[in-house]
């Protein structure tokens, strides 16, 4: 009923501020259109380093209730707000998809994924106290773990649920209290899980999501001296801008950037598999995942035969309003996004650096006339300095290069000024140990690509950032030791 509503009455969303609703003290909005259909599905207010400042006030103001709680009383409201995400899993989910624009089923894998990530940290409650060491003549020491205090983080819009659980799981089961700052384009339903936090439990001011433009909002989070930690995950040139804001002040840095994953595929090879992952880890959500395929290399051997396979899988996907039932592929988040990847596939044709095999061009016809879509396009046999290799594609374009050895291999995924994740797709375990020695990434799947767990830690190296998110790694970032030393 709520979401006929929103086609009928463009409503406005407020932020959350001390556990309450608020507009922003300028009175100024922000739309959320729909990429789809370029509808105003709502707006949210456009807030300022005013706003700030006060869910700063708010968040501070709940450090000394929640830092208190134990572990295992933090857990278990995070239980709670799981439990209710999954209630409302199908209605979150097609907010999702309206704002953010990727397939229903991406969407509901996404807010399932949240709940999971709360539900994984919940259940690391009874192991996050500390420990205690015998020293012997010198005493015992004993160890606490302690909460930073208010923590930050800004988030971007191609996966805005699940990384806002990345954020929020371990910041809050350490005992933090946090100000949250959604990507402008897609702030609904970050706003909405904030509101289930809140009724699940978490006191006033423990969560608190500001909406507005990353130049304000964002720069005022980081800017803030109360804030004792940030994390971040968007474009590298940002994530460069607030290292150097952040280290001004001294503040902790967790920083997810870009990727440029390889794909290797090996002649060994089981060719079906790797093809079906190609096709998944490069046009899932359109191509907008940092840990997308963003370079394919296919040993020489079997090149010919498994471009042709991935040529007809890419024309058989069906791209549409991701609402509509099987569709495979969305529109671009927005309009500069679909832009982007129009430039980066013009400046191949122009300079002549690979073949396109299909796509190549604006999805056309009246279904898609108001939407971001652009067509699911596969170039091959592309330069090593095109762009379409040096720089990261955030969209539904695969490069595919050719490779005679594994060693060629390693050094051409190695030629990148990132090191997010890579993949080797074959059978051969000695092509694999090699490959895992020698890569340079934070993950390195085989034969499967994308998937990361909350278990498990996630980050890059180089231009792909700093520190970790995910796993044990992550909860033990956002808290800080203390010893007290008992001599006897
Ligand atoms: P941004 O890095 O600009 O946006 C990510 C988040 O940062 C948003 O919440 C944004 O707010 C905020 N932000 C923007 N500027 C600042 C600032 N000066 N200080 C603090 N916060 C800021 O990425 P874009 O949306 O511009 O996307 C550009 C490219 O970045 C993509 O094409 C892709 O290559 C890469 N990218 C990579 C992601 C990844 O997961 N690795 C995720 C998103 C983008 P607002 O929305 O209000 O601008």
């Amino acid at each position: 009923m709520v979401l006929l509503l929103w086609n009928i009455a463009v409503n406005t969303m407020q932020m959350r501020i001390g556990g309450t609703e608020t507009g922003a003290m300028a009175g100024k909005v922000l739309d959320v259109r729909n990429p789809a259909t370029g509808e105003i599905i709502e707006s949210v207010p456009s807030g300022t380093g005013d706003d700030v400042g006060s869910a700063v006030g708010a968040a501070g103001d709940a450090c000394g209730t929640w830092g208190k709680k134990t572990p295992r009383e933090r857990g278990t409201i995070l239980f709670h707000a799981a439990q209710r995400v999954r209630e409302q899993h199908k209605d979150l989910a097609r907010l999702l998809t309206m704002e953010q624009g990727k397939p229903l089923k991406e969407a509901l894998d996404e807010v399932r994924g949240f709940a999971n990530i709360l539900e994984f940290y919940a259940g690391l409650s009874s192991h996050s106290s500390g420990e205690a060491i015998r020293l012997g003549a010198v005493g015992d020491g004993i160890v606490i773990r302690e909460p930073l205090g208010v923590c930050g983080a800004i988030i971007p819009w191609n996966m805005p649920v699940l990384i806002m659980g990345w954020k929020i799981g371990p910041a809050l089961l350490a005992g933090n209290t946090m100000v949250l700052k959604p990507a402008s384009t897609t702030p609904l339903t970050c706003l909405k899980l904030a509101a289930i936090l809140d009724r699940a439990g978490l006191p006033p001011g423990v969560l608190n999501v500001i909406t507005g433009p990353g130049e304000e909002v964002g720069e005022a989070i980081i800017r803030h001296q109360a804030i004792k930690k940030i994390s971040f995950t968007g474009d590298t040139a940002t994530g460069e801008k607030i290292r150097k804001l952040g280290s001004l002040n001294q503040k902790e840095l967790v920083l997810e950037l870009g990727g440029s994953d390889p794909m290797i595929v090996m002649d060994d090879a089981d060719l079906r598999t790797a093809v079906e992952g190609a096709i998944r880890g490069r046009f899932y959500n359109a191509g907008q995942t940092c840990t997308a395929v963003k370079r394919l290399y296919v040993h020489e051997k079997i090149a010919d035969h498994f471009t042709r396979e991935l040529k007809d899988r890419v024309e058989a996907l069906t791209v549409g309003n991701g609402l509509g039932a099987k569709v495979d592929m969305g529109p671009l988040n927005s309009a500069g996004q679909r832009e982007r990847i129009a430039v980066m596939v013009e400046s191949v044709r122009s300079a002549d650096e690979g073949t396109i095999v299909t796509g190549g061009c604006e999805m056309r016809g009246k279904t898609f006339e108001n939407g971001n879509f652009y067509r699911p396009t596969l170039v091959a046999g592309v330069e090593p300095e095109s762009r379409l290799v040096t720089e990261e594609v955030f969209g539904p374009v695969l490069p595919v290069m050719t490779i005679p050895d594994l060693a060629t291999a390693i050094r051409e995924a190695n030629n990148t000024r990132y090191g997010l994740g890579a993949s080797i797709w074959t059978r051969d375990i000695g092509n694999v140990r090699r490959f895992f020695d020698e890569v340079h990434a934070g993950i390195v799947w085989v034969n499967r690509h994308l998937t990361v767990p909350p278990e498990v830690p996630f980050g890059g190296v180089n231009a792909s950032g700093i520190g970790r998110e995910n796993g044990q790694d992550a909860l033990d970032g956002y808290s800080r030791t203390k010893t007290l030393l008992l001599g006897w």
